[in-house]
């Protein structure tokens, strides 16, 4: 199975990307986000408790986020492997990655890290909140938290990331489509 990881900020692309990266390569895409938000529209317990932390831009505690990903390998039959979308999140996912990934005989494929700056990761976000609805992309303050929790815990993965030599940069300015095609000519140059 192929384990990509598409990295990169709040309003980087990777939902966007990772539906046409998904079609292309026969690859499922796992959006952790997604996930936790379908929770909260069903009114799970599970849903209830992560909203609140979702809400103020915060993370969720790293055992929920694994438990779904363990949960999206495990039902998953047909693809070719997987595309991870906001996981990991944190060193420690990261590395409860590995271990899962080794328990199930498997090692991550690539990391795909969209790079782009801070200030287009806010116009893109308040441009999606007209758009998605989503109740994080509404509040400045709620966008301002997610970028700081962006840069303190989710960017030291790169330095991890970089150790293992499976960590490739895609510039992520642009249309839909020239990004598109520069992740598709990295996983085909892979
Ligand atoms: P996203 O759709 O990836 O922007 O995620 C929306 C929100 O869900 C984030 O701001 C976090 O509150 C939560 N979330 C998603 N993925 C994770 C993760 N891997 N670890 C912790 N929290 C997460």
């Amino acid at each position: 199975m192929k384990y990509y990881i598409l990295f990169g900020p709040p309003g980087a692309g990777k939902g966007t990307q990772a539906a046409p990266m998904a079609q292309r390569y026969n690859l499922r895409h796992i959006s952790t986000g997604a996930l936790l938000r379908a929770e909260i529209a069903a009114g799970t317990a599970l849903g209830k408790e992560a909203a609140v932390l979702i809400e103020k831009g915060c993370l969720v505690p790293d055992e929920v986020v694994e438990g779904m990903i363990e949960s999206a390998f495990n039902a998953e039959k047909e693809a070719a492997g997987f595309i991870l979308d906001g996981f990991p999140r944190t060193v420690s996912q990261a590395r409860d990655l590995d271990a899962l990934l080794a328990r199930r005989g498997e090692s991550l494929t690539a990391v795909v890290s969209l790079i782009i700056p801070d200030s287009v990761v806010k116009e893109r976000i308040a441009g999606r909140a007209a758009i998605e609805g989503r109740a994080d992309d509404a509040k400045p303050e709620v966008i301002e938290n997610r970028i700081r929790t962006y840069h303190e815990k989710t960017e030291p993965l790169i330095a991890y990331y970089k150790e293992t030599g499976k960590y490739h940069e895609v510039p992520a300015e642009g249309t839909i489509e020239e990004v598109g095609a520069r992740i598709n000519e990295l996983v085909d140059r892979l």
